[in-house]
C-alpha cells in the first residue's frame, strides 16, 4: 500500500529519496517548480539534462514521459522530470497528465525509491483546472502498483492545498 500525504510548501524543501520536477519538453529548465528545482539543486542537474537531450532524448521528453537525473544539491537522491500536457480549452487529454505521474512512479520503482514528492503538474503555466488536476493525480496514484512507500503531493499554495484534500476526503 501507498500512503498518499499532503505537505503544503515548496517541494525542493523536501527530503525524499525522488522529487519530480514539472519539466518543459526541451529538460533545459524553465519557470516555476522548474526553475526552483534547478536554482536549489544546482548545475548538476542541468547538466545531466543536458546530456541526456544529446543522448537519448534530441528531440526533446515527450509529454507524459518521464526521466531521473541526479538531485545535485537537493535533500533528495534523484529527480523524476516529467512533461505536463499544456491544458486547452478546446480539448486536452487527460490520460497525458495521468501517465505523467504514472510514468514517474514507474522510474521511481527502476530507480528504488521509496518515498516520492510530487508537485501539482501542468496547474502553473500549462493552465490545468486544479481541481480536475488534483482528481487526475490522486486517481492515478492510488490506481498505479508500485512499491512506492510514500508519494507526498507537495502543494505551493492554499488553493492546491485545499483542491487535493478534497479529494483525499
Ligand atoms: P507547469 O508548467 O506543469 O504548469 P509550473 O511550475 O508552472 O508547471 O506549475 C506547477 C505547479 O507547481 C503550480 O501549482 C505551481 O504553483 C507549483 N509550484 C511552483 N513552484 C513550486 C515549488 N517550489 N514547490 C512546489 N510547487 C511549486
Amino acid at each position: 500500500m501507498t500512503t498518499i500525504r499532503l505537505v503544503r510548501g515548496d517541494i525542493t524543501r523536501e527530503s525524499v529519496d525522488a522529487i519530480v520536477n514539472a519539466a518543459n519538453s526541451s529538460l533545459l529548465g524553465g519557470g516555476g517548480v522548474d526553475g526552483a528545482i534547478h536554482r536549489r539543486g544546482g548545475p548538476a542537474i542541468l547538466d545531466e539534462c543536458r546530456k541526456l537531450r544529446a543522448s537519448r532524448y534530441g528531440k526533446g521528453l515527450s509529454t507524459g514521459q518521464a526521466v531521473a537525473t541526479t538531485a545535485g544539491e537537493l535533500d533528495a537522491r534523484w529527480v523524476i522530470h516529467t512533461v505536463g500536457p499544456v491544458y486547452q480549452v478546446s480539448g486536452s487529454d487527460p490520460s497525458l497528465l495521468a501517465s505523467c505521474y504514472r510514468e514517474s512512479l514507474r522510474v521511481a520503482d527502476e530507480l528504488g525509491a521509496r518515498t516520492v514528492a510530487f508537485p501539482a503538474i501542468s496547474t502553473g503555466v500549462y493552465r490545468w483546472p486544479m481541481d480536475d488536476a488534483a482528481r487526475i493525480a490522486v486517481e492515478t496514484v492510488r490506481s498505479t502498483p508500485t512499491a512506492v512507500e510514500e508519494v507526498r503531493f507537495v502543494l505551493f499554495d492554499d488553493r492546491a492545498y485545499e483542491a487535493f484534500d478534497r479529494q483525499l476526503h
